[in-house]
């Protein structure tokens, strides 16, 4: 007889976490399978930390809804814990007619995604706010912000098991097989292979969730799960530009990311990045030939910066569904009655802001949840 739990998520990540502390109860049996040792060792700690407000995508996408959502749950959550954060406020800067007429349309796209508060600048009122950032105009949004990942991390941990959830590091999902309403799956840890039942799957394993759906039986390519990975470096910047910058300092958008931008870190410390570079493999080493190209796309809006200030500092990577040059992909966030497997709930293509939005995307899940349960 094999053991029966009640729902299985997959993966320990900010999602996994979130997903975790909105539906453990002690009735019910919520078990968090992760691979590594322990929580948050893969794209939830390798990020920029910035709590977005919810401008740069499609109204009507899930994106948007999560990060706008996510991001009063999240300081109202910080505000309530004692995780630390500060809501520093971001602007992102024009060079040229071209971008400044990018941000007008960013400031429409923020309005109509329910972001107020964004403010169009001028040079002097940017001069005024940021005397060392160069640029033509800026549209400001004051809700934008930056927490301290691990502090959140773990807070959700913590509440997660206070809940009554229970957690199984060092153990990798290898298998999922539907048998009747239920699932069997199969985990592969130090002591061997083993399996269990369980009756909601949720699968939040993070740049391994295209393969977890495919192991599912989904055929990933038809359902246009497939991920690509897309990696984001960061260099920091010398102590001697501590506080720089007061707010985060971001470029018009690029095709596959937000563009290398200025973040300041919850002590002052100045950070830049990330790039956005397609990759076949997880490798979160830094390329050290980037500089340059950091250098010269930073130098841009921060002019008194030099190059041999930049320091490699970490990379993430991205689980994107829209390969290069491909069209916007939203979250995908389903449960997957088509592929006659209701109870398996996906998580694919959790890319930024997927911190912002961990909160709602959370909640959303246990409604998915309790109408499994009802
Ligand atoms: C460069 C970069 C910058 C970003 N900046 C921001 C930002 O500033 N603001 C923002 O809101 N968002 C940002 N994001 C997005 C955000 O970091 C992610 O959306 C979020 O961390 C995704 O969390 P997750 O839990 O889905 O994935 P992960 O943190 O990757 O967690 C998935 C977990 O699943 C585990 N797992 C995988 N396969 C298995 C298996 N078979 N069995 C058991 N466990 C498994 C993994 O080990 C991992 O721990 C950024 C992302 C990147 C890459």
């Amino acid at each position: 007889m094999l053991v029966e739990i009640d729902v299985a998520i997959i993966g320990a990540g900010v999602i996994g976490l979130a997903t975790a502390r909105e539906i453990a109860q002690e009735k019910k049996g919520v078990f968090v399978f992760e691979k590594n040792r322990t929580f948050g060792l893969e794209t939830s700690s390798r990020n920029s930390e910035v709590i977005h407000a919810g401008i740069y995508y499609p109204e009507d996408s899930l994106k948007t809804r999560f990060c706008v959502e996510g991001k009063s749950l999240l300081y109202e959550l910080c505000d309530r814990h004692d995780i630390a954060y500060r809501k520093l406020g971001k602007i992102i800067v024009a060079a040229n007619e071209d971008e400044t007429a990018q941000l007008e349309k960013l400031y429409e796209q923020g309005r109509r995604n329910g972001v107020e508060d964004l403010m169009p600048l001028s040079r002097t009122e940017l001069k005024k706010i940021e005397p060392n950032v160069e640029a033509r105009a800026g549209l400001l949004s004051p809700s934008s912000g930056i927490l301290d990942f691990y502090t959140l991390l773990k807070f959700l941990y913590s509440q997660a098991r206070e809940k009554g959830a229970k957690f199984v590091f060092g153990t990798e999902v290898i298998g999922i097989e539907r048998m009747g309403a239920k699932y069997r799956v199969e985990i592969r840890d130090r002591e061997g292979i083993s399996a269990f039942i369980s009756r909601v799957v949720i699968n939040a394993a993070g740049l391994n969730s295209d393969r977890i759906a495919q192991l599912a039986g989904i055929d990933v390519a038809k359902a246009g799960y497939k991920l690509h990975y897309c990696k984001g470096e960061y260099f920091s910047l010398s102590s001697k530009y501590r506080n720089v910058v007061n707010r985060l300092i971001y470029p018009t958008p690029e095709q596959a990311g937000h563009g290398i931008h200025v973040t300041v870190g919850l002590d002052g410390r100045v950070r830049l990045g990330p790039n956005a570079r397609y990759v076949e493999e997880v490798d979160y080493r830094v390329d050290e030939t980037q500089k340059k190209a950091f250098y010269n796309s930073v130098q841009r809006f921060l002019p008194h910066i030099e190059l041999e200030d930049l320091d490699p500092e970490f990379a993430g990577i991205r689980p994107k569904l829209q390969g290069p040059g491909e069209a916007f992909r939203d979250f995908v966030i389903a449960r997957e009655e088509k592929a006659s497997l209701p109870s398996l709930i996906n998580l694919i293509g959790i890319e930024s802001p997927g911190l912002t939005a961990s909160p709602a995307i959370a909640r959303y899940v246990g409604r998915m949840v309790d109408e499994l349960f009802a």
